[in-house]
């Protein structure tokens, strides 16, 4: 890929492809309380020293990048675990505020920061986890064919709409409840109007 995207760029045209380009393409922002709170989680748990858990070497705040997906981030943590050789395996942890989703939202985002890893130093990544703020428990998830194809077809469909810089139009739905550009999106209303003009050019 000639450019690179942030991770979370793919985050947010998971969750919704016009508030991605809401936010990549037209340079909207706007916190809410669940933005806030993300944000927070990611800060405390990129904050904390190389150190371990369990026995296992841990490494925050990690830089990552994939030249062939055209992405870029960090990872939040790191784990070094033993792998069955005796070489080390990257099993990459990301925090959530909230709990684990039917959608695989959170799990494409962790796959696309394992296909990093796996880019920057020729490893296989076959595993990773979600730490969910609500429970907090960890959700263990396996980088299968199925995931890795979701990951690489989702990049393709986000670099595609970046390029074209055109802002799809809104589809409301439940997520808009939880959306930040919830303001400057108006869901309901570009429908409303859209509508209304349609009306006017029917005959
Ligand atoms: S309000 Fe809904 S349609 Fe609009 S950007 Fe947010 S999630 Fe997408």
């Amino acid at each position: 890929m000639d450019r690179t995207l942030p991770l979370s760029a793919l985050q947010h045209y998971l969750y919704c492809p016009r508030q991605c380009a809401l936010i990549h393409v037209e340079k909207v922002w706007a916190e809410n309380r669940f933005t806030a709170e993300g944000r927070l989680l990611h800060l405390r748990a990129d904050a904390g020293a190389p150190g371990r858990r369990g026995g296992v070497a841990q490494d925050r705040a990690v830089p990552l990048r994939s030249d062939r997906l055209g992405l870029y981030g960090v990872a939040d943590v790191i784990e070094l675990r033993p792998g069955p050789d005796g070489s080390e395996v990257p099993y990459p942890v990301e925090y959530k505020r909230g709990g684990p989703k039917i959608e695989d939202w959170d799990r494409e985002q962790l796959c696309a920061q394992a296909l990093c890893l796996e880019e920057m130093l020729g490893a296989v990544v076959p595993e990773g986890a979600i730490f969910y703020g609500k429970p907090r428990r960890r959700e263990r998830v396996v980088f299968d064919t199925p995931l890795r194809e979701a990951v690489e077809h989702h990049c393709r469909e986000l670099h595609a709409m970046i390029e074209a810089a055109e802002t799809p139009e809104a589809v409301p739905g439940k997520r808009c409840r939880g959306c930040s550009l919830r303001d400057a999106c108006m869901p309901g209303a570009s429908r409303r109007v859209e509508t209304y003009l349609q009306r006017g050019l029917d005959p």
